[in-house]
């Protein structure tokens, strides 16, 4: 099983769509091992997305991931990364397939209402960024076996 990170944007905590994201990761079948509602700090935010500092959208992204609560989560499931990404959709909402949660509920580029980690490393870097050890929980969900062949 791997993890990855998640956090619903401040457009989306602002718009009262954290119930309707959630919903979907659990009706994946997904599990929650973390989440908090939290203001991050500019530099939290920086370092979360350092990997754009270059680009010229970089400083209104960490004006907008610091301009609000986002809600963070960490996610555990088979194949996680690549499950959520999916379930995510692609990076510009006007471009994201319907049924996806940026396609269904985002329509510009800068508020795109959820992160999820691209790679298991990003995946790790960023829980380490946002949570301690002593906020993941480790338990077992009875219907495993349900959701996974093996
Ligand atoms: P992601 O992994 O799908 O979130 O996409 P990226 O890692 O490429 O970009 C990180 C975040 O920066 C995106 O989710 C957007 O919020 C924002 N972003 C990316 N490209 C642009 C852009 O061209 N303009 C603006 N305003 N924001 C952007
Ligand atoms: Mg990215």
């Amino acid at each position: 099983m791997e993890r990855t990170f998640l956090m619903i944007k401040p457009d989306a905590v602002q718009r009262n769509l954290i119930g309707e994201v959630v919903s979907r990761i659990e009706n994946k079948g997904l599990k929650l091992v973390a989440a908090k509602l939290f203001q991050a700090n500019e530099e939290l935010a920086k370092e979360h997305y350092s990997e754009h500092v270059e680009k010229p959208f970089f400083n209104g992204l960490v004006d907008f991931i610091t301009s609000g609560p986002v809600f963070a989560m960490v996610v555990e499931g088979n194949n996680v990364v690549e499950v959520t990404r999916t379930l995510v959709g692609e990076t510009n909402p006007a471009k994201a397939a319907p049924g996806t949660i940026r396609g269904d509920y985002g329509v510009d580029l800068g508020r795109n209402i959820i992160h999820g980690s691209d790679s298991n490393e990003s995946a790790k870097r960023e829980i380490g960024l946002w949570f301690n050890d002593a906020e993941l929980n480790d338990y077992k969900l009875n219907n495993e076996a349900w959701v996974y062949e093996k």
